[in-house]
């Protein structure tokens, strides 16, 4: 015999028509929201066959949390991978949340078909790359560029295609990790090359690189320092003396620049870090780094240098198992314009970079007032960002934020909401910085915090019950 308790259940119109679930609904879309609806009552039915829920008024408490707990659910993270963030850490370059961020919106080529592999004055197939790679050659007035899925791949690449089964010098103060796996010697053994490591952590000289050349030698491997510094009693030679020494033995001289600096980083009061154009000048044959760093573009991994070591990556075997997908290439050729086409307002990082402190200020003023209008003890206070992501290690970028009274507990409020927000948690409080938060996203911040604060009161007040 079936329980009159079953017949307690809300139908499925009428659960739809809740208030909760009506904005989950325009959150999530009807299907979704019906199937989690489908689900909840499957789960309460469930309740009621194991006796777990026994009398009439433990069903009506079960049905009346029931909309609150679906539309919960459907905002849970756990349903959500991938989702979108406001990222007010400060860091620019925030390995966790993407790097770059990407310009919005993304290329129109990217919808439906594209002439990827296909040239169309001929009407036959194409090589995807050779768009990017005379792009490339042509911005960093290299001989050749070409594309690859990361930088990993790029440094990985160029080591099997040459020096595969033989030596390449590296300097012990440049045996980098970054972001916990990409580690250079292992990286080095994957390629097949034998790692020679020359001088000591601090110092390394010329002479050193001189003594460990010899018959097996097939390059010597710049690491540029992204993640850190040395500092004090430190010595290192010039890419110059490098290269000479290199060329000398009709070795080329390689350099794992990483970050991908392509301006001058003091124009915004950063420190310089030397950029690959300068790199190249300075004589070395190929120069790899990232495309979502300093580049401010998608995940990619660029090698520009001479003809005669950029051009064989390309017909290495390696080469098709580490190729960008279409997203990357038609991502990478917009940012390219952009950069060297005088348009780095278009480009996300830079825009974000430009901004004046006063600008910030205003904002974190004008977002405060609103907070305090609805009761929240927040404050406008300066505040340090910072470019991350593996570059300029130490540089602060001064900037304005607004900080809310809390700790771990506040900021954790804040990644449950929707769309999650990303705090940095300080000794004065939880710190909303502005420069990483668009513009024209500070009413969606309001919101976010309006609603993470909102979520804490309830908890409290049933703690307190
Ligand atoms: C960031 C970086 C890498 C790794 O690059 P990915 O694009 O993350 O693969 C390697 N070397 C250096 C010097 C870097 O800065």
């Amino acid at each position: 015999m079936t329980s009159p308790l079953y017949r307690r259940l809300p139908a499925m119109h009428q659960l739809l028509e809740a208030p909760w679930l009506r904005e989950a609904a325009a959150r999530h879309g009807r299907r979704a929201t019906t199937a989690a609806c489908q689900e909840a009552l499957t789960a309460l039915r469930a309740r009621i066959a194991s006796g777990e829920l026994r009398s009439a008024s433990e069903v009506d408490a079960a049905c009346a949390e029931l909309p609150r707990a679906i539309a919960a659910e459907l905002d849970a993270p756990h349903r959500h991978p991938y989702t979108g963030v406001l990222n007010a850490t400060g860091v620019l370059l925030h390995t966790n949340l993407g790097r770059a961020p990407l310009p919005w919106p993304p290329p129109g080529e990217l919808e439906g078909y594209l002439a990827l592999e296909y040239e169309l004055v001929e009407g036959h197939r194409g090589q995807r790359l050779d768009p990017i790679r005379r792009r490339l050659a042509e911005a960093f007035g290299a001989e050749a560029g070409v594309m690859v899925n990361n930088n990993a791949s790029a440094v990985l690449l160029l080591l099997a295609a040459h020096a595969a089964g033989r030596e390449v010098i590296v300097s012990r103060g440049q045996l980098i990790e970054i972001g916990g796996s990409f580690r250079l010697p292992d990286v080095m053994a994957a390629s097949g090359a034998r790692m020679v490591e020359v001088g000591c952590t601090n110092r390394t000289h010329l002479r050193d690189y001189e003594a460990a050349l010899g018959e097996g030698t097939a390059a010597i491997l710049v690491a540029h320092r992204s993640n850190f510094r040395i500092e004090g009693f430190t010595t290192e030679p010039s890419l110059e003396e490098l290269a000479a020494l290199a060329h000398a033995h009709d070795l080329p001289l390689f350099m794992d620049q990483g970050s991908g600096a392509i301006h001058d980083l003091g124009r915004w009061g950063l420190p310089h870090e030397p950029t690959v154009q300068e790199i190249l000048a300075a004589g070395a044959d190929v120069v790899c780094f990232s495309g979502d760093k300093l580049l401010g573009g998608p995940q990619a991994g660029i090698l520009v240098g001479a003809r005669r070591w950029v051009e064989p990556l390309a017909r290495h075997p390696m080469f098709r198992a580490l190729r960008p997908d279409k997203t990357a290439l038609v991502w990478m050729e917009r940012v390219l314009a952009d950069h060297w086409e005088g348009r780095l307002d278009e480009v996300p990082l830079y825009r974000m970079l430009s901004l004046s402190v006063d600008e910030l200020r205003r904002r974190a003023r004008r977002l405060v007032r609103r907070l305090r209008a609805a009761g929240l003890d927040a404050r406008a206070e300066a505040t340090t960002a910072a470019l991350g992501g593996g570059t300029t290690p130490g540089a602060g970028i001064p900037s304005f934020g607004v900080v809310l009274p809390g700790g771990e507990r506040l900021a954790a409020a804040l990644r449950a909401v929707r769309p999650p927000v990303v705090a940095r948690v300080e000794e004065r409080g939880v710190v909303l910085d502005l420069r990483t938060v668009p513009p024209g996203s500070d009413r969606t911040l309001e919101t976010a915090v309006l609603a993470a604060q909102g979520s804490m009161n309830q908890d409290q007040s049933q703690d307190g019950a």
